[in-house]
């Protein structure tokens, strides 16, 4: 099937709002903490030009009910397999209908022909989904979800014969980038030596009489840009339930960093050192030779990709103030110290690894970065959407 076609209408999609003081929002999915009402800049002090955000985030996402969760799977690396049977790490593979729970449709949902031209998900316009501007304008979610089908439906028709899904990666002229890897059949997990294969299955099919299009989605919850929990590498968290729908989101969203460093070697304790990156700074994005090489985009899992070393990790942990640590490559720690990296980021659950991020033409520097991953209730990983904004 081409994969074009294939690429349905929906993913889960998580939803973050920025309420004004005055609005009231669902007291046990709201962040408090470092968004204080008097705050207008950032937690970097940049003067207030940056970072106009409001004072706290409320997730208005449901949490997705696991039902299949699927652990074992085979393969022939230790990592690979389940803490419980002896593997070095839990790794889910997750399975959900694309219209479960929050998400949103694609034009391709009940549009045939937009469906065969491709307008799928990921032909979405970042710049509705988020822009501040949709904040300042207090206009809500459902409102710019709906005008973002409006948009499209009319954009479209006005095109005429010819149609052709956007795939962007900037938008409002630089304000924007997204840095998540597009998910295809080609897409790596760390689970298999080649790509995840196939992911979406059309189960309802308008070519076939229905009257929407319809997918099921299967990729294992470490495929292309994703995010670990804590219950990735240690088994008493993973049975306590510290999964992706745990993720503090005050974390995953806020002032980060985008940084290169040394191209010539792992990032060890003495890079970690050179990099100088100032107490206060919470979230930093870790470019590497990884991105030099496209090794995202290979066709086989790479293992010598570059990554934190364990002192590297541990140096990072105890002189510094980064509770969230992005890198270009599916795993934060190199593959010599795949488990003792991991663990020590992961050990005091305050630290979160954002893995997979595509971080070519972006400029090093200081952004707001969005992060967020599906609540897969019982997921110690997750596909993630993670855009900055200048
Ligand atoms: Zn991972
Ligand atoms: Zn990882």
């Amino acid at each position: 099937m081409v994969l074009r076609n294939v690429l349905a209408a929906m993913f889960l999609t998580a939803v973050i709002t920025f309420p004004s003081s005055e609005s009231s929002s669902v007291a046990e999915d709201a962040y408090p903490s470092s968004f204080t009402a008097a705050m207008t800049s950032c937690d970097l002090d940049e003067g207030g030009r940056l970072f106009p955000y409001p004072q706290r985030i409320t997730d208005t996402t449901l949490t997705c009910l696991h039902g299949d969760r699927t652990t074992a799977l085979e393969s022939s690396s230790g990592f690979r397999r389940v803490l419980k049977n002896g593997s070095l790490a839990n790794n889910s593979e997750m399975k959900i209908p694309t219209h479960t729970g929050t998400h949103v449709d694609a034009p391709g949902h009940v549009y045939d022909h937009y469906f065969d031209a491709g307008f799928d998900v990921d032909t979405l316009d970042l710049h509705v989904l988020n822009v501040s501007r949709a904040y300042q304008e207090k206009m809500s979610p459902k409102l710019i979800l709906l005008m973002l089908v409006i948009s499209y439906v009319s954009s479209s028709t006005q095109d005429g014969d010819e149609l052709i899904p956007p795939r962007v990666d900037v938008y409002e002229s630089g304000k924007i980038y997204d840095i998540t890897h597009r998910v295809s059949s080609r897409t790596l997990s760390g689970i298999y030596v080649e790509g995840i294969g196939e992911y979406l299955t059309l189960y309802l099919s308008m070519r076939n009489g229905s009257d929407y299009n319809f997918s099921i989605i299967k990729l294992p919850a470490h495929s292309g840009t994703h995010v670990d929990a804590p219950g990735h590498f240690y088994e008493n968290y993973f049975e306590e339930g510290f999964d992706v729908d745990s993720l503090d989101l005050e974390v995953l969203n806020g002032p980060a960093l985008l940084v290169d460093v040394p191209r010539d070697k792992n990032i060890t304790a003495e890079v970690m050192k050179s990099l100088n990156i100032p107490k206060g700074v919470k979230r930093v994005l870790f470019r590497t030779l990884n991105t030099d090489r496209q090794l995202m985009t290979q066709k086989r899992f790479d293992t010598s990709y570059v990554g934190f070393m364990e002192d590297g990790a541990q140096w990072l942990k105890d002189n510094t103030d980064i509770k969230l640590v992005g890198i270009d490559y599916l795993s934060v720690a190199a593959y010599d110290d795949l488990v003792s990296a991991h663990r020590v980021f992961l050990k005091s659950r305050e630290i979160i690894l954002v893995e997979g991020l595509k971080l070519d033409d972006v400029e090093t520097g200081l952004y707001n970065v969005h992060c967020l991953p599906l609540r897969l209730l019982g997921a110690e990983g997750s596909p993630i959407r993670c855009i900055l904004i200048k």
